[in-house]
């Protein structure tokens, strides 16, 4: 068991708005502590951008779009930055991670060799993809051409949320910049830290100022501003349902295109006759990882009532066995939660399922050998009917629940029983119920025989209250570019001619 040495790095102390390519002193904001979930430390202070500072963010991202310093590059120059930036975020990969575990709890582990290298790959992934993206030509119409090529769609205000701060919001950041837009960055307000290093990168990287800027701050201050602004066109938006509900709203008013990655309630469906060992892991990977923080948690178990005994049992004593702790520590599984209220929203349910009748399998409370920080036991209940709130709330922490059944169809229809679609998760080997399940789930994604597998050429996104449009190669081309079509003749064209007649119908001399 070995520590990251605490004091490795020098970091930011203060959450400061990064406007033009520099960090603008504090302006009229509220200060905001910036929290160490691991054990409550103040870490430094967040100095919120009110409308001013969001104006100066937006007002810079366009100057920058509508002088084409970034959108008029040439695309090899944009892909030698982007790749440049995957370059800085590896090289730099200890102390983003370093940073990100003070921030968020996440385990330096899972940051060190998922998320910091998934955030560099993003980059390199779309500096690739816009190497090899195409418009489209149609000939069909006699004697005309006709093209449709795609322009970037300008000033993108992309809002994160702090589940997986860097990973998740690189994604938009790429997206964004790979297409020749100019954007504005929201981080949560619980997450600023790593990104206060993320953008020294980028001006390190080339990125030319005005391109990326940030404003940090709460929701509904910071964030209201940066939607409503009149100078944003588009917002990529990841978080909370109930949120994206009146981010959309917002949007709607303005008539920005909104893309919405939002909650889930996902479905981890364990048929008997499934590899039992590799969809315990799985499912014990879906629930826990990430301190239980993550959209696509498979948070609703579903197993087939004939290996439920087996299944469950060997769940819980492998719960039992999890190293919950330290987060800095390289041996740790799962840390604290990210804050003290999310800490108490998570035990309620614990709360709640005794009170619905449900079995507490396993955890249930705060983990007793800490006396600070938001240290939850990775818990498991089963529910008895999924009407239960357990079964129809995200609780976004590490907790299972537990639903039993006989029957194929009957899992399918308990797994489309949620007001979310995001993703599900299917464990079998029979064929038959595999194309059955997959055809039948009503969710963006269905990963089949395996844990949480993400390919970032495909669509990922969610079915009803689970999200708006997708994220992905394509996607993220089709949602930060204009359509444009040009139509021109092969052949000079003789069009109708109007006015050439005189009152009477007679052919003007
Ligand atoms: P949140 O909705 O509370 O906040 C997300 C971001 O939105 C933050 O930056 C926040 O400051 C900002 N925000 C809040 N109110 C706003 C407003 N009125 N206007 C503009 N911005 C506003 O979500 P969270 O608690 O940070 O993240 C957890 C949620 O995110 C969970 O529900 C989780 O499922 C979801 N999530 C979804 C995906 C996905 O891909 N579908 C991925 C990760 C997280």
């Amino acid at each position: 068991m070995s520590l990251m040495k605490p004091h490795s790095f020098a970091h930011a102390t203060e959450a400061l708005s990064f406007i033009d390519g520099g960090f603008v002193s504090p302006g009229k904001g509220e200060g905001i502590a910036i929290l160490n979930p691991a054990d409550e430390s103040h870490l430094g202070v967040l100095h919120e951008a009110d409308r001013d500072e969001v104006d100066a963010a937006v007002a810079s991202a366009r100057q920058t779009f509508e002088a084409g310093v970034w959108c008029g590059l040439s695309v090899e120059a944009r892909q030698q930055i982007l790749r440049n930036i995957h370059d800085l975020i590896l090289t730099y990969a200890d102390e983003l991670a370093y940073l990100e575990c003070l921030n968020t709890g996440l385990a330096y582990a899972q940051l060190r060799h998922r998320h910091v290298p998934r955030a560099a790959y993003n980059f390199s992934f779309f500096a690739d993809y816009i190497g090899q993206a195409k418009g489209e030509v149609y000939t069909q119409a006699e004697n005309f051409i006709t093209t449709v090529t795609r322009e970037p769609v300008g000033v993108a205000a992309l809002i994160a949320p702090w589940n997986a701060p860097l990973a998740l919001a690189t994604m938009k950041i790429a997206g964004a910049l790979a297409f020749g837009n100019s954007c504005v960055l929201k981080p949560s307000e619980f997450t600023p830290l790593s990104f206060m290093r993320l953008m020294t990168l980028f001006s390190q990287a080339g990125v030319p100022p005005g391109v990326i800027n940030m404003v940090n701050g709460r929701g509904h201050i910071t964030g209201d501003a940066l939607v409503k602004h009149k100078q944003v066109d588009v917002v990529a938006f990841t978080g909370g349902t109930e949120t994206g509900r009146t981010i959309g709203a917002a949007a709607g008013q303005g008539l920005k295109g909104v893309m919405m990655e939002l909650g889930g309630k996902s479905a981890n469906i364990i048929f008997e006759t499934a590899n039992l060992s590799h969809a315990l892991d799985g499912a014990l990977l879906g629930i826990y990882s990430n301190n239980g923080q993550q959209c696509l948690a498979g948070s609703r178990i579903l197993v087939q009532r004939s290996v439920a005994d087996e299944f469950i049992s060997a769940f819980v004593a492998r719960t039992k066995n999890i190293r919950v702790g330290n987060p800095l520590e390289t041996s740790t599984e799962v840390g604290p939660v990210i804050s003290r209220a999310q800490m108490e929203r998570i035990l309620s349910y614990t709360k709640s399922a005794e009170k619905d009748g449900c079995e507490v399998l396993v955890g249930g409370g705060r983990v007793p050998e800490f006396e600070r920080g938001y240290y939850v036991q990775p818990t498991a209940v089963l529910a008895t009917s999924n009407n239960q709130l357990v079964c129809r709330e995200e609780v976004f922490g590490p907790f299972a629940t537990f639903i039993l059944f006989d029957e194929v169809d009957e899992a399918i229809s308990i797994a489309n029983d949620s007001e979310f679609g995001l993703v599900s998760y299917i464990w079998s080997g029979d064929y038959p119920t595999i194309t059955h399940a997959m055809t039948e789930l009503r969710t963006g994604v269905v990963w089949v025989n395996t844990p949480m597998m993400r390919e970032l050429r495909a669509p990922f996104g969610g079915f009803k209250a689970s999200g708006v449009g997708r994220t992905g190669g394509r996607a993220n081309e089709q949602f930060f570019t204009e359509e444009k079509t040009v139509t021109l003749p092969i052949r000079p064209v003789d069009p109708p001619q109007l006015g050439m007649q005189n009152r009477s119908g007679d052919e003007r001399p």
